[in-house]
């Protein structure tokens, strides 16, 4: 039995990757300078790895910002608009060129396009291909890697995306191909990496093919079996792991069994049942070992070893145990580094920390786990095992976790909660009395520019810096220059803007019972940026109204509406670690009837507008359309839960952006929000032509500019915008609002583009004077 690790961190344990590649960008420290902190973070990885025992320790897992990147340029797959820059410039400026944009000499080139990496919040920058696209050797970042850890003592396991996956991530750049048609021009490129690697006397090399959990083509299928097999004659003596995570082999099944590999890596976590498929199919080749991936790589749990092992015995039954190796479910890039670090100061709560792992402890998980299910068992795995399973235990019994109040009103929930009082043709007359909106009516989507000042005041107030009355004068003044600033522009419907809010979902977090946070539980999300998700170990419920108070001091300055502001449930559950001990649906559900309670509260205290974002909707999608449905069913219910208790005039917006939803339309509008806004801007309004073809019923705010660059929108072509709107919706369902919040923006900037856009909807009520009434 061997143990295995497909990938760890390389932000490093604080950081300091992040921290030095801010610095060499902004010219603080030398490209020297910043390879050293990579090298040392390389080092570290193997060295912490080889020490808990790991016997296939992975290499070129490291990224000074993506690996999907690191590939393109290893394959010579750099889009003509950097050729000058390349030029002029070392090859790893290039490379934060591509990722980043740059300015630099003169020269201008923007960024590479950005997206999911599947169903996680890290972002790779997607490849582009050209019809005649070639693939050279431009750099030997993954033989590099190997050999510096081979230097360094350590003979690993270089990690590489394989072929297909490689070139399904990317995407066309022009006409007339599919990508999947450049294999066999990338393909000899692979074979001289292997060549190079060959040479450097590697053993194991790991290919991830991770659109083997997806639904795949014939072609694609094809294109499987035939590059494993190519590799597999050209380098018999590689031992070729083959790795898939995120969900089931599926139907891809019997054609993976089938191909010439050593080892076949499964997410046991994601498909329970991958290993019982496997076993019953009688298809395992008798020389292939398997790796199981037991050990949650998404997830900050503690291991349930127990239940593991049972899984274990179950796979060296049927293969033997020399055939079974265990792993993480995936790289550990998605789990944060290192619990150690989270030291008793309060953030997070000691009883929940021992019920945790992450990386680290993860890496000594998958090692006691082998130690213990191959009977070479020594006092410290009895003692791990012992303690695991005391702790496994404390978190089924803790009180703090069951709520049964919470309990019992999921239970009682009936289908009439998650339905409005009327339809929607009735409930918008109502709105129309009681509203009083002009055509085209304008709003923001909630957040107004959070310049570093506003952020200084949370941070001193969090420290004790302010008290709570400073703290709130200032946020006081901040809210009530924002409702000026919004009255002057013409706004019809205002937002207090957000100003004490640090996050849109740890904000609510902070406030509901069964979250808790980490100090430094930071998972990298892209490049340099990295998130620390909320924790929610327990039952959720909200003790008190959370934004009561500042939408009513909002309200209270203005005889305008001023919308209510919330997230809503499958955002929060999305963006946070989730307990695993019951179906996410279930804990979504908890939090909807959270947020139910808090729109009750805003409706209550004269708040006629409530916003319920939602941009995380889409992402919640399962890998395989077969479970959209599900899913799909049990998210809008609870969004529809959350949002149902409402009186018909009071007017539910939600907010949607980060992703294309012209698949999802059908089920958006079941959302059976009053107010749609959503981002479309930056494809020029393409998403509303599946809203018009599929007769969306309600209203939409369809991003009428970009909020994501600086640049300021003219009049002119916001109209334009607008007026491709007006052609395929009907004008009174129209409302104009950028395309996202605008904290990220400078107050100027906002000013300027809020005048303009202000001043188009004028333009569109004059150019379609249809009265609101006549409808
Ligand atoms: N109301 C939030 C804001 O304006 C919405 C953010 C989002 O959609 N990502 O900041
Ligand atoms: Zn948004």
């Amino acid at each position: 039995m061997k143990t295995n690790n497909l990938g760890y961190p390389r932000i490093g344990s604080n950081r300091e990757l992040k921290k030095a590649s801010e610095l060499y960008w902004s010219n603080s420290i030398t490209a020297d300078e910043l390879m050293a902190v990579g090298q040392s973070i390389r080092k570290n990885n193997w060295k912490l790895q080889y020490e808990a025992g790991i016997d296939l320790i992975p290499s070129n897992d490291f990224s000074y910002y993506d690996q999907v990147l690191d590939l393109s340029l290893m394959l010579g797959v750099i889009p003509e608009q950097y050729t000058a820059f390349a030029k002029e410039n070392s090859v790893l400026d290039l490379y934060f060129a591509m990722a980043r944009g740059a300015q630099k000499k003169g020269q201008d080139v923007v960024a590479m396009e950005m997206t999911k990496w599947f169903d996680t919040n890290y972002h790779y920058i997607v490849p582009e291909f050209t019809k005649d696209q070639e693939f050279s050797l431009f750099s030997e970042k993954i033989i590099d890697e190997y050999k510096e850890a081979k230097v360094a003592g350590y003979d690993t396991k270089p990690v590489i995306i394989g072929p297909v996956s490689y070139l399904l991530l990317g995407k066309e750049k022009e006409e007339g191909f599919h990508r999947i048609d450049l294999i066999d021009k990338v393909l000899p490129v692979y074979f001289e990496i292997l060549q190079k690697l060959q040479d450097a006397q590697v053993t194991y090399i790991q290919f991830d093919e991770p659109f083997l959990a997806l639904n795949l083509t014939e072609k694609e299928k094809n294109a499987i079996t035939y590059v494993y097999n190519e590799i597999n004659k050209r380098f018999p003596k590689i031992k070729l792991l083959l790795s898939n995570y995120f969900d089931c082999f599926g139907e891809n099944l019997a054609m993976v069994l089938a191909l010439p590999v050593h080892t076949l890596h499964l997410d046991m976590v994601r498909c329970h049942s991958q290993l019982d498929d496997i076993l019953e199919s009688g298809l395992l080749q008798s020389q292939v070992h398997l790796s199981l991936g037991v050990v949650d790589g998404r997830n900050i749990w503690k291991n349930d070893f127990k239940k593991t092992l049972a899984l274990i015995e179950k796979a060296t039954d049927a293969l033997g145990s020399n055939r079974v190796w265990i792993a993480p479910s995936c790289s550990l890039i998605h789990s944060p580094c290192d619990l150690d670090l989270e030291t008793n100061d309060g953030t997070l709560k000691p009883e929940i920390k021992q019920w945790l792992a992450f990386a680290k402890q993860k890496i000594e998980e998958v090692v006691v786990l082998c130690n213990l299910a191959s009977n070479e068992i020594t006092e410290n795995d009895q003692a791990s095992f012992e303690e695991n399973t005391l702790a496994n235990d404390k978190r089924k019994k803790a009180k703090i976790i069951h709520n049964e109040e919470v309990k019992n009103r999921v239970t009682a929930i009936v289908d009439k909660d998650s339905k409005r009082n009327s339809a929607f043709a009735i409930r918008r007359q109502q709105q129309i009395d009681a509203l009083q909106l002009p055509l085209f009516p304008t709003t923001t989507i909630g957040s107004f520019p959070q310049t570093t000042e506003v952020r200084s005041w949370r941070a001193k107030f969090k420290k004790g810096e302010l008290t709570q009355q400073q703290y709130d004068a200032l946020i006081k003044k901040e809210t009530e220059e924002t409702i000026r600033f919004q009255e002057e522009t013409g706004l019809d419907v205002l937002v207090h803007g957000e100003f004490e809010r640090n996050d849109m979902v740890e904000y609510f977090g902070e406030q509901l019972d069964g979250f808790t946070f980490t100090k430094n539980g930071w998972v990298q999300s892209y490049g340099s940026r990295c998130v620390k998700p909320p924790v929610i170990y327990g039952d959720v419920s909200r003790p008190n109204s959370m934004t009561v108070k500042w939408a009513t001091f909002a309200q209270s300055l203005t005889p305008k509406w001023v919308k209510g502001m919330l997230t809503g449930p499958v955002t929060i559950l999305q963006w946070s670690f989730v307990r695993d001990d019951q179906p996410r649906s279930v804990t979504c559900t908890q939090i909807a009837l959270a947020i139910r309670d808090e729109v009750l509260d805003l409706e209550q205290a004269g708040i006629k507008i409530i916003q319920i974002d939602e941009p995380a909707i889409r992402e919640g999608l399962p890998l395989r359309k077969e479970e959209w449905t599900t899913y799909l069913d049990w998210a809008i219910k609870a969004f529809r839960l959350s949002a149902s208790g409402v009186k018909d005039d009071t007017q539910i917006h939600t907010h949607m952006c980060y992703s294309e939803f012209n698949d999802i339309i059908q089920n958006i509008a079941a959302m059976d929000a009053d107010v749609i806004t959503i981002e479309c801007s930056r494809s020029q309004m393409e998403l509303l032509d599946s809203f018009a073809d599929f007769n969306y019923p309600n209203e939409i705010g369809p991003g009428v500019y970009d909020i994501h660059s600086p640049r300021i929108p003219s009049r002119n072509e916001m109209v334009q915008l607008l007026e491709k709107a007006a052609a395929v919706i009907p004008t009174d369902q129209l409302w104009v609002n950028p395309d996202c919040g605008l904290k990220t923006r400078h107050w100027n900037e906002t000013k300027k583009a809020l005048i303009e856009m202000v001043a188009a909807a004028q333009e569109m009520r004059l150019a379609h004077p249809t009265a609101a009434s006549a409808i």
